[in-house]
């Protein structure tokens, strides 16, 4: 979609890092982050919202990331957040998930 941000991003319109890449997602810190790791995951197509996917891979391409990186940043055992907006409650209209962490009394 021509004037989304993610999907600016995900052209590489607008430079980031990838902590996570596959042929469905790509993932990149939040540009506020709400803990030391705050992780956006989104898939390359322009899905609007949660209600609005139907592809199961995307979701397979999410579980694989976040582990990968809750792995690689040690947030097991110390609290972590997977967050999706959606229905209106989302800044971005550009399906994302929240990977956040450590988070609570264990930070
Ligand atoms: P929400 O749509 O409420 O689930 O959250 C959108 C998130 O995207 C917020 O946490 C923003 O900080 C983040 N965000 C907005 N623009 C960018 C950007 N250019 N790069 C990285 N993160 C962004
Ligand atoms: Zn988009």
């Amino acid at each position: 979609m021509e004037d989304c941000i993610f999907c600016k991003i995900v052209r590489g319109e607008i430079p980031k890092e990838f902590r996570y890449k596959d042929d469905n997602i790509v993932a990149f810190d939040d540009i506020n982050p709400a803990a030391k790791t705050h992780v956006i995951f989104a898939p390359k197509e322009h899905i609007k919202a949660f209600e609005d996917l139907t592809s199961d891979a995307i979701l397979g391409s999410v579980r694989l990331g976040m582990q990968k990186l809750i792995s690689e940043k040690n947030l097991a055992g110390v609290g972590y957040k997977i967050i999706v907006n959606g229905g209106g409650a989302q800044i971005v209209d550009h399906l994302h998930f929240h990977l956040i962490g450590p988070i609570g009394l264990k930070v």
